[in-house]
């Protein structure tokens, strides 16, 4: 089991006005963790965020200044989820931020450019190096891709979704299991083998995942969407299986409904994410408070299929996308916030393995054979009814391929039961007499060609002429080569 808080990473988008600098500032102590400080422009800080204070400070893990590459990001944020999920733990990043301030960059990537490529493309790339490296197991990849709207789940790799309107789609429910564990209902599993099957299937759900047209963004922004790696592994032979699950989640725009300011339609979106992200706030706040026995994940869709990673049996990684321009200072300040309250909840998570029921079948039946023959063995009751016609085939298959064995310490193993034991024996005794007869055969056969009248002259003459000719003709060809 490993015990670990839920690690705090912060991403800081470039700013698209150099003038903006000056507004925080990154710093590292001696224990190599970073923090950020935000300063609040003068005119800003006489209102509407606290005009008590000036300016604000966060510790991260680690924090990521405008420059910061994909490469570096997918190294030492997403690679060690991805090891301790080949390791057999499951594994959780999500972003956390308001619209546009990079989440969808940071977990999928920009479409541009191929340095561009996300969390998403680069872990499937690097799972797919691994388990080909591996051949010390057997492993099974399956992708799902799940959006969450309005409360509501929708599988973005279902077919039917070009083909009709999002609301005619079955629509995904959770069903929990008498031992409380969550289950999809109509969400599919696509087997991915090659990274290039999996790409495509992220490809698939990215042009899936809805486009509404709103003045403020895209549909995406109000939409919760996790991209979930299932990996099963097994060693040859052995009955235990490990399922390990990794979600690779980019959530709604963290933003207060007043910013929207639309009326109609947007404004009812825009209050149920502010509704979905206000209970993952609420589990995060239970969770990090000591004494809470309640966490309330049952209050929306995205809390409950997220509980695992959420203070349960996962690796959690958080990254806080924030865009740190005057405009989005207070926005900035709350998803820092509400990552330091992420940091202060511990997961355990354990190895998820578990017995495969048809290998075990197999393997304790061939026990409760050995015990019954065992049993009988010690009690000295013998088994009277005939062998099957079945048992004495696979009788016979034992010992051909006992005898056909070259090695001198091979053994032919049938139990101790004594009609099989005895059966084996009247076979032995069958095999040995009938080579017996066959070498009486032969014998007679090669006494009776030796005692043949030799060869008549004529035949004997014919015989030589037809070796000469033979004698010529190969000289022949070998003065031709
Ligand atoms: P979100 O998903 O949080 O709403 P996006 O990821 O869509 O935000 O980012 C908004 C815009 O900013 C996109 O055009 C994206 O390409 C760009 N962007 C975000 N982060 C970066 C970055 N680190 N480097 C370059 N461009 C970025
Ligand atoms: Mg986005």
């Amino acid at each position: 089991m490993v015990k670990q808080t839920i690690q705090i990473f912060a991403r800081v988008k470039p700013t698209v006005r150099k003038q903006q600098q000056g507004i925080y500032s990154i710093d590292e102590d001696e224990k190599l963790t970073h923090s950020l400080e935000i300063v609040l422009p003068r005119d800003l800080a006489d209102g509407f965020v606290n005009n008590k204070r000036e300016s604000y400070k966060f510790k991260f893990q680690r924090i990521f200044d405008q420059e910061a590459k994909q490469e570096i990001i997918f190294e030492i944020i997403a690679k060690p989820v991805a090891e301790s999920t080949l390791a057999g733990y499951n594994g959780t990043i999500f972003a956390y931020g308001q619209t546009g301030s990079g989440k969808t960059f940071t977990i999928t990537g920009g479409a541009e450019r191929y340095s561009d490529r996300g969390i998403i493309p680069r872990t499937l790339s690097y799972i797919f190096e691994q388990l080909q490296k591996d051949s010390s197991k057997i492993y099974t990849t399956h992708i799902s891709y799940l959006e969450i709207y309005n409360e509501c789940g929708y599988d973005l790799l279902d077919p039917r979704h070009e083909a009709s309107k999002l609301e005619d789609l079955p629509k995904v429910t959770i069903l929990e299991d008498p031992d409380q564990n969550i289950h999809l209902k109509n969400l599919s599993l696509h087997q991915a083998t090659t990274e290039e099957e999996a790409l495509n299937l992220l490809f698939l759900g990215d042009t899936n995942r809805m486009i509404a047209e709103t003045p403020m963004n895209q549909a995406s922004t109000r939409s919760h969407c996790i991209f979930t790696v299932h990996l099963s592994s097994k060693e040859p032979g052995s009955a235990t299986v490990r399922h390990v699950k990794l979600h690779l989640v980019d959530l709604a725009g963290s933003e207060r409904v007043s910013k929207t300011g639309v009326g109609g339609l947007l404004l009812t979106e825009a209050k149920y994410i502010n509704l979905s992200l206000h209970y993952l706030e609420q589990v995060i706040i239970a969770l990090s408070e000591k004494h809470r026995t309640h966490i309330p994940y049952r209050n929306s869709m995205m809390t409950s299929v997220l509980r695992d990673s959420l203070g349960g049996n996962c690796m959690t990684t958080m990254i806080a996308t924030l865009s740190l321009e005057k405009r989005n200072i207070d926005e900035s300040i709350s998803t820092c916030r509400f990552a330091q309250r992420v940091a202060l909840i511990k997961n355990e998570a354990i190895l998820n393995e578990e017995i495969d029921p048809r290998l075990m079948i197999v393997r304790l039946q061939k026990e409760i054979e050995d015990l019954k023959a065992e049993l009988a063995m010690a009690t000295g009751e013998q088994r009277t009814e005939a062998l099957t016609e079945a048992e004495l085939l696979q009788l016979e298959k034992l010992i051909a391929s006992y005898l056909e064995d070259q090695d001198p310490e091979s053994r032919l193993e049938v139990g101790a039961d004594m009609r099989k034991i005895h059966h084996c024996f009247h076979h032995f005794k069958k095999l040995l007499n009938d080579k017996k007869t066959l070498e009486n055969t032969v014998s007679s056969e090669s006494t009776r060609q030796a005692c043949q009248e030799p060869l008549r002259d004529e035949e004997y003459t014919k015989l030589l002429g037809l070796l000469k000719q033979r004698d010529n003709e190969i000289n022949i060809l070998v003065n031709m080569s």
